[in-house]
């Protein structure tokens, strides 16, 4: 089975459109080593012409635009995507946005939790562009308690401790079930191969999950903010990294350490955000991970699971 890393930085992307953090501003300068990065966004093919997204970024329709092999093919007539399913960990704008850049009249499968479903589905109508005729979208609930198959892969939710995204309303939020907010991802293909597990946004890592992880072949973690206070030197936000939902990757329990003893796994950070030092090709953070044996996924990167 084929990975594809079509987007590997946090919302927002990098650069992001109103920062000028010194990362923004010194790509926008061209001073910057390192690399442009669009929002976090995966995609597999566990058979040829067939491929599932990892959730639905806002930046879609550039990152199908970038893949040639999420192009429709001719041979199939004047319109066709190689897209049949789309897995969805949230209901983030960051993760389903780009569900709206699929509407043009083409037939594929949704795989989201219950909770995730109802918002998107009943309480915001311009998600009604994806129901103009029957068998347009259809929505699968997908469990938490046990395996499913979905793209080609066995798939596992991993329970996440996460809230509803901030425009739920409380009432609404108070209906629906708090495990459902927001998961991570066990995939493995169908066919044998080795397990990836998908964790772009975590706060912690139970114990029992740090066993799981050494189970699987590849880990693709939170690499959101490199510092608990990071996101507080952000114009509007007071929470710290952790308060977020997000470990951060240095300092005593962040994910450099709480994960050092993982020994299968490759490890990769994805959704970095705009002002993470790592981003940067030549900062003493990034050869801090890279010597701690830690990847930093970029946009077009691919594995073969
Ligand atoms: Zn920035």
């Amino acid at each position: 089975m084929r990975l594809k890393v079509l987007g590997s930085a946090a919302g927002g992307g990098f650069p992001q459109w109103n920062c000028a953090c010194p990362n923004c501003r010194r790509l926008r300068e061209g001073k910057f080593s390192g690399v442009p990065r669009t929002q976090a966004q995966l995609a597999w093919s566990a058979a040829p012409g067939e491929w599932t997204l990892l959730n639905a970024s806002p930046d879609l329709r550039i990152q199908i635009d970038a893949t040639p092999e999420l192009w429709p093919s001719h041979a199939n007539g004047a319109r066709h995507s190689p897209i049949r399913d789309l897995i969805l960990t949230g209901a983030e704008v960051d993760q389903a946005l780009g569900l709206l850049l699929l509407r043009e009249f083409h037939c594929f499968r949704v795989h989201a939790t219950a909770s995730v479903r109802k918002i998107l589905t009943e309480d915001n109508s311009m998600f009604g562009v994806l129901a103009r005729f029957a068998g347009q979208v259809e929505w699968h609930d997908l469990p938490l308690d046990r395996p499913f198959s979905a793209g080609g892969a066995q798939l596992e939710a991993i329970p996440l401790t996460a809230s509803f995204p901030g425009f739920v309303s409380a009432k609404r939020s108070a209906e629906l079930n708090p495990a459902e907010a927001a998961i991570g991802l066990l995939v493995s293909p169908e066919s044998g191969g080795g397990t990836l597990a998908f964790l772009p946004g975590a706060g912690c890592v139970s114990d029992a999950l740090l066993k799981r992880l050494e189970t699987c072949d590849f880990l693709f973690f939170d690499g959101t903010f490199w510092s608990d206070d990071e996101p507080s030197h952000i114009p509007g936000i007071t929470r710290s990294a952790r308060q977020m939902g997000h470990l951060p990757i240095s300092g005593a329990g962040g994910s450099l350490d709480r994960l050092s003893g993982l020994q299968r796994p490759r490890k990769v950070f994805i959704h970095i955000n705009n002002t993470n030092p790592i981003l940067d090709d030549d900062s003493a953070e990034r050869r801090t991970v890279n010597d701690s044996g830690w990847e930093v996924a970029w946009d077009g990167m691919e594995i073969t699971l």
